[in-house]
């Protein structure tokens, strides 16, 4: 994989273990020479993702929305950042440059994220990995609302599958490495997005 972005909060959360597996992802990228893509941001978690991949001369590109680009915000280090008119374009953008997705512990915005990869390829409308890290069970409240969704007839099993989820980086970047995305059987993937 040539390029991954990441969703990750613009929060550090209290546990520092958070920190640490943004940190041991983002030394994963530099020593597979794996460019980020990620929200452009210099705060919590994606600040110090950035900042680990930027202190190895690692490959970073922001996408950032014009409402967020305010200096406490926008990272100023990184030489790549796109600025785009709003939420739902900078999705579209950071989806044209990627080859696979990365959740990492966040919180609205980083659900919102997921979720999105998750139904662009529920509707085939891309065929890319979508990547859990569940560190610390972080996801575990996550993961069982999307078995009860099973359960009760709203998501396919099929569908459910399409979230490689793993609990350190080595093993979640070794199910993205082999992920063989579901055949299309039906029309749905002629959607234009
Ligand atoms: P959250 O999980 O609610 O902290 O939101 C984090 C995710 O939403 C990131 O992956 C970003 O793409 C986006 N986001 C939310 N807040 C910011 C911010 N202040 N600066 C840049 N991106 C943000």
């Amino acid at each position: 994989m040539n390029k991954i972005v990441v969703f990750c909060g613009s929060s550090l959360g209290f546990n520092p273990i958070y920190k640490e597996a943004a940190i041991t992802l983002g030394n994963y990228f530099v020593n597979n020479n794996i460019g980020l893509v990620y929200g452009g941001g210099k705060i919590g978690m994606m600040g110090i993702l950035a900042d680990t991949i930027l202190a190895k001369k690692g490959e970073v590109i922001g996408v950032i929305p014009k409402l967020l680009e305010k200096e406490e915000v926008i990272h100023a280090d990184v030489e790549k950042m796109i600025v785009c008119k709003n939420m739902s374009e900078r999705k579209v953008i950071m989806s044209k440059l990627i080859d696979g997705y990365i959740t990492l512990p966040g919180g609205f915005g980083t659900l919102d994220e997921l979720f999105e990869a998750l139904t662009l390829n529920q509707l085939h409308i891309e065929q890319k990995p979508v990547g859990l890290l569940n560190i610390n069970g972080f996801f575990d409240a996550t993961l069982l609302q999307l078995n009860k969704m099973v359960a009760e007839g709203y998501l396919k099993p099929a569908n459910r599958k399409l979230l490689l989820v793993a609990d350190s980086v080595e093993e979640l970047m070794l199910k993205m490495n082999n992920y063989n995305p579901p055949k299309v059987s039906h029309v749905i993937n002629k959607v234009v997005r």
